[in-house]
């Protein structure tokens, strides 16, 4: 039996490592777009600050490979599958296969802002941006990052480490950072934690133009600002790589559309997983929903027996050292929706934490400044525990705020 995975991403890789663990016989084969075996994403940031090298990135060594049996043919992306014949095309040779797993991920999405493009001005996604990041960086002084999510406040805290003195900006077009993650409220703490460590923020602001001959110069805001800039980092959300299952006729809207089973065409046997993925409608770009999608996706390709995808609760962690956040589930509930908020502030205003219940049970948190309680509220919400007399724990127990 063939299996062939497209993409070396944590989706692509975690799905060839358990297929290999439930069955030692079958040939797994992967084909990569990038010329780097399998690293590990959200560690770019580590890359970035300087605090891991190129070799430090590459997840399992050389050998890891040949001892399980997993052959990847690095720098060569699949380019179409003839669902009908069970084949894919990757560079001028035809495969043939049994089950096929699309795990092609997500790109770095970058707005039409007028004046692009210009040199200097990027994305960040892959390990080939943050190596040309770091190589600017010596002749850089002024960085803009336009995008106040995760990656964009992880972004400018690893250049501020990899280089001391940048005039380091953030633009956000909500009106507060991590809109995504947390309330108003939290979004101003952290606001505040990220001005102390010496960025700029600016929400409430969207970009008019780049300016610049040749390279970027500056940014104009709509409101009419101009901000220094001789990099740009654009971290504006991803967008699923969608041209391998649009020329192959599969079903696609803002993803690769799959059903509870992971599949997109079952006669084809071609399952998905990780960001390339739409399920019921939504994309995650989340480490831990590509990790659950690859497990049940290797058992379908096997034929095994495994319950149904039921979506992933999301769940953040920021990774800026000196501020411990988690931000998990629902945690901007409609006013309408029949949710209880319980919320906490430390008298120094840097421990906030927000707990979202509905029908009795935790479905959201946010935990900004501590990290004791973690583990067991992403358990309470992950297995939809009823959560009876909260508020009062708050005062009595872990959740005690009186002593701050
Ligand atoms: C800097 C950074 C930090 C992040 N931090 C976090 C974090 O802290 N927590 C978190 O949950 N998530 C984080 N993320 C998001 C996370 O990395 C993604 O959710 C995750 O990588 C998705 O895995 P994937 O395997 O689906 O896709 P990807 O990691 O995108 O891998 C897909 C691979 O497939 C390749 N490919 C594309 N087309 C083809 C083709 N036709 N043929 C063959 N190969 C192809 C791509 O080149 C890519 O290498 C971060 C992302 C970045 C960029």
């Amino acid at each position: 039996m063939r299996i062939i995975i497209l993409g070396n991403g944590v989706a692509g890789i975690t799905t060839a490592k358990t297929v290999r663990e439930l069955r030692p016989d079958v040939e797994i084969i992967v084909f990569a777009e990038e010329k780097y075996h399998y690293y590990s994403r959200p560690q770019i940031i580590e890359f970035l600050s300087g605090k891991v090298d190129d070799k430090g990135m590459i997840f399992y060594p050389e050998d890891w490979y040949s001892k399980n049996k997993i052959k990847v043919h690095l720098g060569v992306p699949a380019e179409k599958i003839d669902a009908e014949e069970k084949r894919v095309l990757v560079g001028d040779v035809i495969w043939d296969y049994d089950s096929l797993v699309i795990a092609t991920g997500a790109k770095a999405f970058m707005p039409p802002f007028k004046g692009l493009p210009k040199k200097n001005v990027m994305t960040l996604r892959n390990l080939d941006d943050a190596k040309l990041i770091r190589s600017l960086l010596p002749k850089v002084r002024n960085v803009v990052i336009i995008g106040g999510g995760l990656l964009g406040l992880e972004t400018a805290r690893a250049l501020s480490q990899a280089k001391s003195g940048l005039n380091m900006r953030i633009l956000e077009k909500a009106d507060y950072l991590l809109s995504r993650q947390l309330d108003k409220e939290g979004g101003g703490i952290i606001r505040a934690l990220i001005e102390e460590m010496g960025t700029d923020v600016f929400t409430n602001v969207e970009v008019e133009e780049i300016l610049g001959t040749d390279s970027v110069e500056r940014v104009r805001l709509k409101d009419g600002r101009e901000l220094e800039a001789n990099l740009v980092i654009v971290s504006a959300g991803v967008r699923p790589n969608l041209e391998l299952a649009k020329k192959s006729g599969l079903n696609i809207n803002r993803g690769l559309i799959v059903d509870a089973s992971l599949c997109c065409n079952r006669n084809a046997m071609i399952f998905a997983a990780g960001d390339v993925v739409e399920f019921e409608g939504g994309t995650y770009g989340i480490v831990p929903a590509a990790l659950d999608q690859a497990k049940i996706v290797s058992k379908m390709i096997l034929e095994m027996e495994t319950p149904e995808y039921r979506g992933t609760i999301a769940s953040n962690t920021l990774k800026v050292m000196g501020i411990d956040l988690t931000s998990i589930g629902v945690v901007n509930p409609p006013a309408d929706g029949g949710f209880e908020e319980i919320r906490a502030k430390s008298d120094n205003g840097r421990i906030y934490k927000k707990f979202v219940l509905k029908d009795g049970k935790m479905v959201g948190a946010i935990i900004l400044g501590s990290r004791k309680e973690v583990p067991r509220v992403s358990k309470m919400i992950k297995e939809g525990t009823v959560v009876a007399g909260l508020k009062a724990r708050m005062r009595q127990t872990d959740f005690d705020f009186s002593g701050l």
